[in-house]
């Protein structure tokens, strides 16, 4: 499977650009949508879960054209959205099999032994008689997977799904998206930089809707080596060494301004040289677009 989007851009009707010639190639596997708030993440992912319109471009999933063939699309397509309700009084296993009957199974049986492999697959089947209303955030997350994943969808959206769940239900809901099929696009957007290094095989950086970087972690990673260098500097040295330097990111502890800065060949006065990690690929790009102060 390949999805590819070209040239994508959309501006609400009160004037916000959200999406600005965005073009991108997503293959099999994890593909980690990365950007801060209001970078546009949604309204890609909405757009691309034939949600909302485009006003130009095209996004063609192989030979299928997304935007045109909807209905064939959503028969592909599983979608985890930022937000969605429950009703509370409710079983998940109720639930599910409502949801199945509505995506075209309808053999009993079938159904019965569909929605019993979903709520074993993603660790509710003793919780599957509770009523989604006692769920705790983690639950209600894997519940939507569960709900995303009837029908066996080539392309699975989830928007930003870790919000609000402690490590513990996080790790376990990660470890239930990269136990998806190979053969299967999985699009996540996160503003958790260490989410798309741990699971994604592929990012993007998008920031006031546009690309600003796309690739590999690891390859994004190797290209800065030798570049990040840090200082621990009082607070209000900080616009001195903006001034002279790239400063990415900046981080207080114990009252003292740990600053990482990006640059050919070292530094003087009192810099260290550190490995690269993600976050300092974020941050470089991000900062190009934004004051380093506010990200
Ligand atoms: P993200 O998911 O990265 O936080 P969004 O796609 O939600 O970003 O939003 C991108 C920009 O578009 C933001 O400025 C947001 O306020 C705006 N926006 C999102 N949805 C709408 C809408 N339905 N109408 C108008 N503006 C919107």
């Amino acid at each position: 499977m390949q999805l590819s989007i070209q040239r994508l851009s959309k501006t609400y009707s009160n004037g916000v650009r959200a999406l600005h010639d965005v073009s991108l190639t997503l293959p099999n596997g994890m593909f980690g949508l990365l950007g801060p708030n209001g970078a546009g993440k949604s309204s890609l992912m909405r757009t691309i879960a034939t949600l909302q319109e485009a006003d130009s471009g095209s996004i063609a999933l192989d030979g299928l054209d997304v935007l045109r063939e909807k209905k064939r699309v959503r028969q592909l397509l599983g979608y985890l959205p930022q937000e969605f309700g429950v009703y509370p009084k409710v079983s998940a296993e109720r639930m599910l099999d409502h949801i199945a009957r509505l995506k075209g199974v309808e053999d009993a049986r079938e159904r019965k032994q569909l929605v019993g492999a979903l709520l074993e697959n993603v660790n509710l089947s003793k919780d599957r008689r509770k009523h989604l209303g006692t769920y705790s955030g983690g639950m209600k997350q894997r519940f939507g997977i569960a709900q995303a994943l009837i029908g066996n969808p080539r392309l699975i959206i989830v928007d930003e799904p870790t919000a609000g769940l402690d490590p513990a239900e996080r790790n376990r809901f990660y470890n239930l998206l990269s136990s998806l099929g190979e053969n299967t696009i999985v699009i996540l957007s996160t503003h958790i930089v260490e989410d798309v290094s741990t699971l994604c095989s592929n990012f993007a950086i998008i920031c006031m809707g546009e690309v600003l970087y796309a690739g590999e972690p690891d390859r994004a990673v190797e290209s800065l080596a030798g570049k990040i260098y840090t200082k621990a500097i009082g607070k209000e040295e900080l616009a001195a060494y903006q001034q002279r330097y790239k400063v990415i990111s900046t981080q207080l502890k114990a009252g003292r301004l740990h600053i990482r800065v990006i640059r050919d060949g070292a530094p003087e006065d009192g810099f260290e040289a550190v490995a690269p990690n993600l976050e300092d690929v974020y941050f470089s790009n991000i900062a190009t677009r934004m004051d380093v102060n506010t990200i």
